[in-house]
């Protein structure tokens, strides 16, 4: 069934009006009409299956029939410091860390990001990706959308360590190294429902300062796997080991 994330104002007791680009959607992509089934998603109270019970064309009206005992998020909240990359590399990152569950993104500007964002051009960014991170949670069938964070400087990279029961620096050296840490170390000391900020570089890595003042914070590097990944895979494996790690790991059928 198609799946609609529904702002918290749109609804009213059993009552939501889906609007905006949506409305588009539903009623010349999917061609759905009056009584036809969808599934709205409430920001806090999650899924419920709906009957369309009105269509105008700026809003389509829906009538809850169920809420829906459903939950596919990733049961440790991990945010992804994602250094800024050339081309469409962030929005790869946005869009399959989505689908890998996501908390948050935090596009950061490294030493060595290639590409520069100004004060306009990152505000259009951060909308774009606000929308790829819509779409593939819709996709996934997730009950929450990803955050997109406002760019983020170094000094408030590491000001925003407080907030985390872990940080950890993904650091290529450490794939080259003899005595590596590896990601199992700490995967095994994270609980259920603990924060998780994880930093990773641009296609030329961190400059050594970048890696010696996180360190200094207190960031733990670690190593994702033997091979040099690319700046838009190494985040990918990382949300992939977790959800093997807390959602597939010991699961017999
Ligand atoms: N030549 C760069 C270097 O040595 O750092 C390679 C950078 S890599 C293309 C981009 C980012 O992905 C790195 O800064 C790091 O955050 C992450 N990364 C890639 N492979 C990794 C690995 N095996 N272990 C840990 N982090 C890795």
């Amino acid at each position: 069934m198609q799946r609609y994330f529904v702002e918290g104002s749109n609804w009213e007791n059993k009552r939501l009006w889906i609007t905006g680009e949506d409305v588009h959607h539903i009623l010349r992509v999917m061609r759905m009409e009056k009584g036809d089934k969808l599934v709205g998603i409430h920001p806090q109270h999650g899924p419920a299956r709906c009957r369309i019970s009105e269509v105008t064309s700026e809003h389509v009206e829906c009538l809850v029939e169920e809420w829906l005992e459903e939950n596919r998020e990733l049961p440790v909240q991990v945010s992804i410091v994602q250094s800024l990359g050339k081309g469409d590399k962030l929005e790869q990152v946005v869009q399959k860390g989505t689908e890998l569950g996501a908390y948050t993104f935090i596009p950061y500007q490294a030493d060595r990001s290639v590409a520069k964002w100004d004060g306009k051009k990152a505000a259009k960014k951060i909308q774009r990706l606000q929308k790829i991170a819509k779409e593939a949670s819709e996709q996934s069938e997730r009950i929450r959308i990803p955050e997109i964070h406002s760019l983020l400087s170094f000094q408030e990279l590491i000001y925003l360590k407080e907030e985390y029961d872990w940080c950890i620096l993904a650091h290529a050296e450490e794939a080259r190294s003899e005595s590596f840490r590896p990601l199992a170390s700490i995967l095994e000391r994270i609980k259920l429902d603990e924060k998780v900020l994880v930093v990773f570089g641009p296609e030329g890595g961190f400059s050594e300062n970048e890696i010696s003042d996180l360190v200094n914070a207190g960031f733990l590097t670690v190593r994702l796997g033997p091979r040099i990944l690319r700046m838009e895979t190494a985040p990918l494996y990382f949300l992939s080991t977790l959800s093997y790690q807390f959602e597939e790991r010991g699961k017999n059928s």
